[in-house]
């Protein structure tokens, strides 16, 4: 079965915004084995799109459109289709009650420019959505199954998983569906992961293995394609392997990131955090408060950008920072221990480096970072990196260590009942 997918909106062909609906809705095919055929972004104009669904019609089973389902003028992918197939379009007058009352549960009276959203194309099967205001719209034309889906992610995601996931398993053959398992590697280069996991290549074909590598993380995708049952066992198979040949660095088998990762463990010792960032300004607090739940482990943070503030809120000696400079391995030590003493937490993390482009010496070059995390035991862990890449690079990859070093440290300490 093949399929082609198209993204419609006008600001996907500008700079600002990048069509990502397709790459979710390309995983979604791909588990049930659907070969993607094609994929296109075009603006909103009827004549332009009509042309492109003219084009995929004869070519594909399967034909997902996103976007351009809301209530404005610019709104033309109803028209567009009914154009095309040579269909009409009426105004459904039991959605346009759904859709007043949906507006009147807000407390919002409805525009009349809404009504447009009640368009049916004849034929059509309404798809509910479950998200948000525009339905989208199922039909059959010419042994192609379409699917009109709205443009806004979320309630894309949310209509792909109520309507086009289940029509897909519902048809004949998907069973041999093609499935992705993320591995995830922290702070060790892409070329030392390559190295070792160069004996899975061989065991399981290096086309089945995808490297992606970014600031301070390196993910390892597992492919396995055939009925759910054998490709779970293959995928298991693989995730072990990857696991035992990469080792320690080894952060998650799901997907999970590196802060939720880091949260599970704190709350598995029922153990708190606080942090006193530098170059990072807030990035590793940031991290860890994407976490659900972080207010159970994640106390608070300090941003200590000058050495005065470095002084009056961590108590870093003035004379160790004029002796050392306000990047050195004892001003990283002392703020995470002191951080962990002032706000009370088991764990303190500090980090004091040059993001750069400039502040750089030939003694502490550009990049140059110092990360300490201090335990309640009197653990201290540091490490003075130089980290290659631009200013947010430099920053992201502080901030991975960070956090990886928090990790291997809990890894570390005996079970749990800590503070
Ligand atoms: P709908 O069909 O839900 O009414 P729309 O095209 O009318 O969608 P817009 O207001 O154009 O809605 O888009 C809503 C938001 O969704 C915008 O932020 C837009 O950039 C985003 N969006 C639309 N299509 C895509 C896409 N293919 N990938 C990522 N974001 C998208
Ligand atoms: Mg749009």
């Amino acid at each position: 079965m093949k399929a082609a997918i198209i993204a419609v909106g006008s600001e996907l062909l500008g700079v600002a915004r990048l069509d990502t609906n397709s790459l979710f809705l390309t995983e979604c095919l791909e588990g049930f084995g659907v070969e993607l055929f094609g994929k296109s972004v075009v603006g909103d104009d009827p004549t332009a799109l009509a042309d492109l669904i003219a084009f995929y019609l004869p070519r594909v089973a399967v034909l997902v459109l996103t976007g351009g389902l809301g209530p404005t003028a610019d709104d033309i992918t109803r028209q567009a289709v009914a154009q095309c197939l040579g269909r009409q379009i009426s105004i459904d007058e039991t959605l346009v009650e759904e859709l007043r009352q949906r507006f009147a549960s807000f407390g919002i009276v409805m525009a009349e420019v809404n009504r447009r959203q009640a368009e049916v194309i004849s034929g059509a099967q309404r798809l509910a959505n479950p998200k948000g205001s525009a339905p989208g719209q199922r039909l059959h034309q010419d042994g192609c199954e379409i699917f009109l889906l709205p443009g806004v992610p979320r309630e894309m995601r949310a209509m792909t998983e109520l309507h086009l996931r289940p029509w897909l398993a519902s048809q004949p053959g998907t069973e041999q569906g093609l499935e992705r398992r993320t591995l995830k590697v922290a702070c060790l280069p892409e070329s030392e992961v390559e190295a070792r996991i160069a004996p899975a290549y061989e065991e399981f074909g290096r086309q089945n293995i995808v490297v992606l590598a970014s600031p301070g993380e390196v993910d390892l995708q597992a492919v396995a394609s055939g009925p759910v049952a054998e490709r779970r066992c293959r995928l298991e198979e693989m995730q072990g392997r990857l696991a035992e040949l990469v080792g320690e660095p080894v952060f998650s088998l799901d997907g999970a990131t590196l802060e939720s990762v880091v949260g599970q463990l704190l709350l598995a010792h029922g153990a708190t955090v606080a942090t006193a960032e530098s170059c990072t300004a807030g990035l590793v607090a940031e991290r860890l408060t994407r976490v659900a739940g972080s207010s159970q482990f994640f106390v608070g943070g300090v941003v200590t950008y000058s050495n005065a503030l470095k002084r009056s809120l961590l108590g870093v000696e003035g004379e160790t920072l004029e002796r050392h400079g306000a990047v050195s391995e004892i001003v990283g030590r002392q703020m995470a221990e002191q951080v962990r003493r002032r706000l009370q937490s088991d764990y303190g993390i500090g980090i004091t480096g040059i993001a750069g482009p400039g502040g750089g010496s030939e003694e502490k070059p550009v990049g140059t970072v110092h990360i300490a995390v201090a335990g309640p035991r009197g653990q201290l862990a540091h490490r003075r990196v130089r980290f290659p890449g631009d200013r947010q690079s430099v920053r992201q990859q502080s901030s991975q260590l960070a956090l990886e070093l928090l990790r291997r440290m809990l890894l570390a300490a005996p079970g749990s009942g800590e503070s």
